[in-house]
């Protein structure tokens, strides 16, 4: 499969974003990125104390259980030797093995790791899944990278975390800039590193493969479907019918297209989107195949010529029903969310709204799905890949859609429920279902010794 081929990853440079990135620069206030691992820990003091959680357990979780970090030299095509530096956090596995994606990004650093470690933690808590939270990446621009030396990347960083990686032990899968090519190169280097005899036992090293490699069907989409069942299920309970609503959308790679393409069917319509090359809109709406067919050869949704080009900000004031955050941490804040004239944020990315912008949307009384109830389609259907492969089964597509469905919105149920019971808003309500169910597993099992 040709990397060129794919959504995730990006190995085209981007065009240049001078007029988005001065939005940027305006949209966002110039100050240092605060610690998002600081952002998730406020988030889970406010549910701590809200539910009560046992002071033992609050300390357990404040840490992320073990951090991995690897420089490992990879050779050039043009014969030098690049040093990189990658990460794996293992936050927490009180549920089961550790589980969360790899993402290649400049913005990977052991602290970017440990926060979206921490919400794989809650995320597979709160959808009922038995895996604990991990995450990991390698610090790079991957656009600058061949498709071959993308490879020998992959496989010679599988080689460096060797152990601390395995298929009831420690399961990654895609993420930013990450995708089943990646995953493919994962499972190959893994299985040749362990002996012969064990190696059809563990294709499930790794989920988010390609099919034919082990893979899940509806895996692919299912971040982005998982966004769309809960939006579907909001509207149903605000009385809203899906085909008036309209949305706009940050991030056009596998969550945002597969999110908007689904939508689609629904009959909803986007009026905006944003991505890493810049910002366009049209308000009788912008056709997400036709634009995920551009992107695939233009490698971002600047100069698609049926639409305008606006600037960042624009993007965030445009009136619509829906916001869906699908790009990088931290988008919704101080600055932006005052901004935003939306009922709903939908947020498909980890992390995309801080703590000084979740205030304001909840002032402002606007709906969020929280991050790790919205995009948990993902790992869901990353646990019926892994199920599957240890069972040997191939599921159909029905199978894998009606189960995701039951899972997701079982958790918006038990999300809507106690929002009610605590009075409190929807991100807290996610934490204290998901701290519940972990402190139930470490009451009972005790502190070794
Ligand atoms: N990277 C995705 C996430 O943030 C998927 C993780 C997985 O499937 O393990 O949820």
């Amino acid at each position: 499969m040709a990397l060129t081929s794919t959504p995730e990853v990006r190995t085209t440079k981007p065009a240049p974003v001078t007029a988005a990135r001065e939005s940027d620069a305006a949209a966002s206030p110039a100050r240092p990125r605060a610690s998002l691992f600081e952002n998730v820990i406020h988030q889970f003091n406010k549910a701590a104390d809200l539910m009560g959680l046992d002071a033992n357990i609050r300390k357990i979780l404040s840490k992320p259980q073990n951090e991995i970090s690897v420089n490992f030299p990879v050779k050039m095509d043009n014969g030098r030797v690049e040093v990189f530096t990658g990460y794996r956090v293992q936050h927490n596995s009180a549920l089961g093995p550790f589980k969360g994606g790899l993402r290649y990004h400049p913005s990977v650093d052991i602290d970017e790791v440990r926060a979206l470690a921490a919400w794989m933690t809650w995320k597979t808590a709160l959808t009922n899944i038995p895996f604990g939270g991990a995450k990991g990446g390698i610090q790079l621009e991957p656009w600058k990278y061949s498709p071959d030396e993308l490879q020998r990347i992959t496989r010679r960083f599988t080689y460096a975390l060797g152990e601390n990686i395995g298929p009831e032990y420690d399961i990654p899968a895609p993420d930013v800039n990450t995708n089943p090519q990646i995953m493919a190169w994962i499972l190959d280097t893994y299985l040749s590193t362990i002996p012969p005899h064990l190696r059809q036992g563990c294709t499930h090293v790794v989920t988010g493969k390609p099919v034919v490699s082990g893979g899940s069907l509806g895996r692919d989409k299912a971040t982005g479907q998982g966004i769309v069942f809960l939006i579907e299920q909001w509207a149903k309970d605000k009385g809203l019918t899906l085909s008036n609503l309209t949305y706009t959308i940050q991030g056009f790679g596998n969550v945002g297209s597969w999110a908007a393409r689904l939508l689609k069917q629904l009959g909803a319509r986007m009026i905006a989107v944003e991505d890493h090359t810049g910002a366009i809109a049209e308000a009788a709406g912008i056709d997400p195949d036709a634009l995920a067919d551009y992107v695939r050869i233009k490698g971002g949704v600047r100069g698609y010529e049926s639409a305008t080009a606006i600037d960042r900000v624009a993007l965030f004031r445009m009136k619509a029903d829906i916001f869906i955050p699908a790009a990088m941490e931290s988008q919704v804040t101080a600055a932006t969310a005052p901004m935003l004239e939306v009922h709903l944020v939908a947020e498909g990315a980890n992390g995309p709204t801080d703590p000084e912008g979740d205030a304001i949307l909840q002032q402002r009384g606007i709906d969020v799905l929280p991050d790790f109830l919205c995009n948990s389609g993902g790992v869901i259907v990353s646990y019926f890949e892994w199920l599957q492969n240890k069972r040997s089964e191939y599921w159909d597509l029905e199978e894998v859609d009606h189960k995701l469905r039951k899972k997701i919105l079982g958790a918006y149920r038990s999300v809507r429920e106690t929002a009610a019971e605590f009075k409190t808003d929807w991100r807290t309500a996610a934490y204290i279902v998901a701290l519940r169910h972990i402190a139930i597993v470490y009451n009972e099992r005790g502190i070794f010794p």
